[in-house]
């Protein structure tokens, strides 16, 4: 059968340079070249609902590119994440720049197309608008999933001149369609200037709790993924990243920075602190590529992409 060969992996680096060939995420296979697809990377081109800088449009194509230089063998979780799932880049999904709505519908039947035929995903966005769909399409399949959003910002305001669907806006529509588990919904990175105070009664309301910047360098990394993962505990779980909860240093090229972020160290071990944890898909999003120096976010972003790929492996 072929669909019981072992899993396709990376171009070999040994034989082809890493700076040759097609960017697809690592040199993986694309998603038509392989008979099966356990972990599909999805593009998410759009930037229609960003409320400051834009350009995230083109965070995909940044992060294939910085993805290049990963290799197969993660030491930290001690895994090969490639050969012990098929890992497949599904390319990007078409959507409209200018009506919001349908790039949401689009996103959501690829997204729902993918899972599905049984993948899990790990989407290149993209704004955190996309969140939105990809939540639905997830949770059209597992019921309410727990939330890990790491992020400088809360992202659970009501509108923006009006506009429901936006950046900002993601996990508000999310709770109120009934797409969150209300049990498990976290920030992890929380800083910066807020509008009011009642922002935070309004997003602690809605059911999250917050685990601020501030909070992850004082309590440490290992405190800090001990108490999620006793939040979280069986539950189905999305990871949504926010490249801007690393600091403007570690992550210059995004569209709304704020002073005072993890570094990527800590967000790295984070993320592998989830590893066992029941993830049935993640995004890493906000990367504006026109912003970045020396590819400084892109290849945080890959990296980021690459240890929730460590971890679905788990
Ligand atoms: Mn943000
Ligand atoms: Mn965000």
């Amino acid at each position: 059968m072929k669909d019981e060969k072992e899993p396709v992996g990376p171009v070999d680096a040994t034989k082809v340079p890493r700076y040759a060939g097609l960017a697809t995420f690592a040199r993986l296979p694309r998603v038509e070249d392989v008979a099966r697809c356990d972990v599909a990377i999805v593009g998410v081109p759009f930037d229609s609902g960003v409320t400051y800088r834009p350009g995230a449009r083109f965070g995909p194509g940044a992060i294939r590119e910085a993805s290049r230089l990963l290799r197969p063998y993660d030491p930290e979780l001690d895994v090969t994440p490639f050969a012990a799932q098929q890992v497949a880049d599904a390319g990007d999904v078409a959507c409209s720049p200018f009506d919001i709505q349908r790039a949401l519908a689009a996103i959501e039947a690829r997204a729902g197309q993918l899972l599905d035929e049984g993948a899990r995903l790990v989407t290149l966005g993209g704004d955190h608008t996309i969140a939105l769909p990809l939540l639905r399409a997830v949770a059209k399949r597992h019921g309410p999933v727990a939330l890990l959003h790491f992020d400088a910002h809360l992202d659970t305001w009501d509108t923006y001149f009006d506009a429901p669907y936006t950046h900002g806006t993601p996990f508000r529509r999310a709770v109120e369609e009934g797409l969150l588990d209300l049990g498990a919904l976290c920030h992890v990175g929380i800083r910066g200037p807020l509008y009011a105070k009642t922002d935070l009664a309004e997003d602690a309301e809605l059911g999250f709790g917050i685990v601020t910047s501030i909070s992850v360098g004082e309590r440490g990394v290992a405190t800090v993924a001990a108490d999620l993962r006793t939040r979280i505990g069986a539950r189905p779980l999305y990871v949504s990243v926010d490249i801007d909860v690393l600091d403007p240093a570690h992550a210059p090229g995004t569209g709304t920075p704020e002073a005072g972020g993890l570094s990527s160290r800590e967000l790295l071990a984070l993320i592998r602190g989830l590893a066992g944890l029941n993830v049935v898909s993640a995004d890493v999003v906000e990367v504006a590529p026109a912003y970045d120096h020396a590819e400084i976010t892109a290849l945080a972003a890959a990296h980021v992409a690459y240890e929730l790929i460590g971890v679905l492996a788990g």
